[in-house]
């Protein structure tokens, strides 16, 4: 499987959309306004840069050009999810955003030009066993030698300089400029911030570039063997196509079919309300429960008696010494295990650690030595847990 920085962004952002995406190969027909009008802008830019061999366009031809690819390509499925909003609004966005790049960059002759819409190929150890691909949006040769990798970005938020200078895929493209032009030596990492008019650059370092080469193989490793794909809700989950695919989402899309009056008879939606109005139950229930017994043992004391017998049950006071232990954590906690150390108790008194040794079971961070030792002691099994939470936010959800 060839990779690229976007397989890998999204396999981070959530495994289930890339196994969708990239595995399943289900096409997405929705597509964001910002991803639209981020094409549109790339190009508009390629365009501007590839004539300038010819001829230096105008500020009006490169808008004109820009705003024949939107409407040519502007299509039903572009969804707006900031409300309020409409197309026209967006497209004066990049109309701005050109406008403020060409006074910026006016006359474009500051470098010269290497590759535009750059495709670039990155063999992590020049062994195949590792292949990425990217798009560089331009690369430039500075007069002092320096090759500039550019990426335009259009959105609404500009970086810290620390992000940029974590930034994977320009540093890709550095590894991938590096095995194409062997003679590059010096490169500088350049993003164009339009909506703010602003440049943020960085550099690698010969140990950075290394470290980013382990962290690409292990993170590809960890694809390779994923088994599950889990769906991982967050913010992104607004701007994602696969909604009527997703485990988290489809019953969702599959009410929003349905008219107001099957809504409520849907047998998924029944089930639920019915779970939530007993869990309301019980938890009214365990106040007041949680209030008798305080009574209890008020009239218990009162009265000095262990047993109160009510019509058919009785209740009886169980009276016992507990000992209460500072939690993990507190540097009480790590107080008492040193004391227990130091006087030879720990062996004796210090019990296992069930949750690190199931972390480190379904992590598979023990030796296989181990494992095999007590693979007969120690079972694997899939639990389903129910979890409650508000509909309208599905992230905010509460165990039970
Ligand atoms: S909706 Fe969210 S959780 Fe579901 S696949 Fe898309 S990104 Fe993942």
């Amino acid at each position: 499987m060839v990779y690229s920085h976007s397989k890998l962004e999204t396999y981070q952002n959530c495994p289930r959309k890339y196994k969708l995406s990239y595995l399943d190969r289900i096409p997405a027909e929705e597509e964001g306004i910002e991803a639209f009008l981020g094409s549109r802008f790339h190009e508009a830019m390629e365009k501007l840069y590839s004539e300038l061999r010819f001829q230096l366009m105008s500020l009006d031809e490169v808008k004109a050009y820009y705003e024949s690819t939107w409407q040519k390509n502007f299509h039903d499925k572009v969804k707006i999810v900031e409300e309020g909003r409409t197309a026209d609004d967006y497209f004066r966005l990049g109309l701005k955003y050109i406008e403020d790049y060409y006074q910026h960059y006016y006359p474009f002759n500051q470098n010269k030009i290497l590759g535009l819409e750059q495709e670039l190929e990155i063999d992590l150890y020049g062994d195949r066993r590792y292949i990425l691909k990217g798009f560089a949006d331009r690369i430039d040769l500075r007069p002092d030698g320096v090759i500039e990798i550019h990426d335009y970005k259009t959105a609404s938020q500009l970086p810290a300089q620390a992000t940029a200078d974590a930034d994977r895929q320009l540093a890709l493209y550095q590894l991938g400029i590096k095995q194409k032009w062997p003679w590059a030596e010096k490169f500088r990492l350049v993003w164009h911030y339009v909506a703010f008019d602003q440049e943020i650059s960085s550099t690698r370092t010969p140990e950075q570039l290394e470290q980013l080469r382990d962290e690409i193989a292990a993170l590809i490793n960890r694809i390779e063997t994923e088994k599950e794909f889990p769906p991982q809700e967050s913010g992104l989950c607004q701007w994602c196509a696969y909604w009527a695919y997703c485990p988290l989402k489809k019953h969702l899309v599959e009410l929003r079919k349905l008219p107001p009056n099957e809504y409520l008879a849907e047998e998924g939606v029944a089930l639920v309300d019915k779970y939530i109005s007993y869990l309301e139950k019980k938890k009214q229930a365990e106040e007041e429960l949680e209030k008798l017994k305080e009574a209890i043992i008020k009239y218990a004391e009162e009265n000095q008696v262990d047993r109160i017998n009510g019509s058919e049950y009785s209740l009886t006071m169980v009276r016992k010494e507990i000992v209460r232990f500072p939690t993990r954590g507190q540097a009480e906690r790590q107080k008492l295990e040193n004391i227990l150390r130091e006087a030879g108790l720990w062996s004796a008194l210090a019990s296992l650690d069930l949750n690190s040794l199931e972390k480190a079971i379904l992590e598979e961070t023990l030796s296989s030595d181990v494992l095999e030792k007590i693979k007969n002691l120690v079972s694997r099994e899939k639990l389903v847990m129910i979890r409650s939470g508000k509909k309208a936010d599905n992230k905010d959800q509460t165990k039970i």
